[in-house]
């Protein structure tokens, strides 16, 4: 359920309508809902309330605006983060420390002593080698820092494979039949304090199975590694609970999540995390775009050019994404069209006969579900440049990040002397 409803013939983000705010800010802009990242974050939270306390991060490459951060801080929320720039920006929201589990396959030194310097909660280590490099770095700055092991499970998650994190030939986490024995050698280091084990096996997953089973594989690894005499205390399932992209979309509800993994991890006796991305974030935003020009097409329906383009939302372009197009002031007429952005590659195509709200030059229109995976994958291709950001309250708003010029991006840029 999101805040981006048809009144009086016209869509409105919350209270304020949308053209109200193209008005003010210009297009194309991301608009998000707070009322609808609350929403999401308190059904999460309550989907969970049978569990004992746990930590919920969101993770933060989904989402990094200052603000959204900010919203989700004051829900309790901490943040998953996967680079040194995730976790200044978690940190400027205010989130404590303690509730910051830093993620991924490439952490550098510099990322490693910063994170332990700001005293994050926990690493989600990815391999054995990062662990000795990490546990080397703490001792020389005099740390000894709380670790999870990243474990493959092996299992498919059904979803683009582009986003899927959990097979043996993706490059995350240690393999499952090999963790018990890194776990043991990394226990042995003096720098880190291993706590415990933590999986994501991928994003937008439209199915509970195949977390499921990657749960039940993590359950019979802490047995085995309590035979073995190791200690574990925590358990991350990561994040990658699907959100609809089409009205009849079927994803498995956040409570029907919940039951699942009380169920599954009734008798682990640990601390457990989660780390939602999407689900909090991608019905909570959408793309406000203004229609440039219909274009005629010598066989078959038209182009309508829109002023947002693949650089700014990258999905469709990416991974073939559907993103559900409205007219911002709907006539009840329709039309069939190709969707498309202004950039000089065939990829900007948002959509391909798509049966959409009439619409010409001038008009607005929105692309909806875009409030995750959007505006923080945006590049300056063609020399465009970044989208501003706004967040909608009741019947307030204000701009969360400005629009930046294609002129700012080259102010970053220099001839240098001896070019002439
Ligand atoms: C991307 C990612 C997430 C979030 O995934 P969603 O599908 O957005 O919930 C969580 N954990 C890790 C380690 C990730 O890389």
């Amino acid at each position: 359920m999101d805040h981006f409803t048809l009144r009086d013939g016209v869509l409105y983000a919350e209270d304020v309508p949308l053209s109200e705010i193209a008005e003010a800010v210009g297009t194309p802009v991301y608009v998000y809902s707070r009322a609808t990242l609350e929403r999401h974050a308190q059904v999460f939270r309550a989907a969970l309330s049978d569990l004992k306390d746990p930590l919920l991060a969101f993770a933060v490459k989904a989402n990094p605006n200052l603000a959204v951060l900010k919203v989700l801080q004051k829900q309790g929320y901490g943040a998953d983060v996967v680079s040194a720039g995730e976790l200044t920006r978690a940190l400027a929201a205010g989130m404590d420390p303690q509730k910051v589990v830093f993620s991924g396959v490439g952490k550098t030194h510099d990322e490693m002593l910063y994170a332990m310097e700001k005293g994050i909660g926990q690493f989600n280590l990815e391999s054995e080698e990062e662990g000795y490099e990490l546990s080397l770095l703490a001792q020389r700055h005099g740390h000894r820092v709380a670790c999870a092991l990243r474990v493959n499970p092996d299992v498919d998650a059904r979803t683009h494979e582009k986003i899927s994190t959990g097979k043996s030939e993706n490059k995350f986490g240690v393999p499952i039949d090999r963790a018990a024995a890194i776990y043991a050698a990394l226990s042995d280091e003096p720098g880190l304090e291993m706590r415990g084990i933590a999986v994501h096996i991928g994003s937008q997953l439209s199915s509970l199975e195949p977390l499921e089973s990657a749960f039940e594989k993590l359950g019979a690894l802490i047995r085995e590694m309590r035979e073995g005499g190791l200690s574990v205390t925590h358990a991350d399932l990561g994040g990658g609970l699907g959100v609809p992209y089409k009205a009849d979309d079927v994803m498995p509800s956040p409570a029907e999540y919940g039951a699942m993994v009380a169920r599954i991890t009734n008798d682990w006796d640990v601390r457990l995390a989660f780390e939602p991305g999407r689900l909090i974030a991608g019905n909570a935003g959408i793309l406000l775009t203004r229609v440039i020009r219909a274009k005629r097409s010598s066989n078959g329906p038209p182009f309508v050019v829109v002023d947002a383009a693949m650089n700014d939302l990258m999905r469709p372009a990416m991974y073939g994404a559907w993103h559900d197009f409205n007219a911002v002031v709907p006539t009840g007429e329709r039309m069939t069209a190709h969707i498309v952005g202004p950039i000089c590659e065939t990829g900007d195509t948002f959509a391909m006969d798509r049966e959409t709200d009439a619409l010409g030059a001038g008009d607005l229109a929105v692309f909806r579900t875009a409030g995750a995976y959007g505006a923080t994958m945006a590049s300056s291709y063609n020399s465009r440049g970044f989208v501003p950001e706004v967040l909608v309250d009741g019947d307030k708003f204000a701009v969360v990040a400005d629009r930046i010029s294609p002129s700012a991006i080259m102010d970053a840029e220099r001839v240098p002397d001896w070019l002439g």
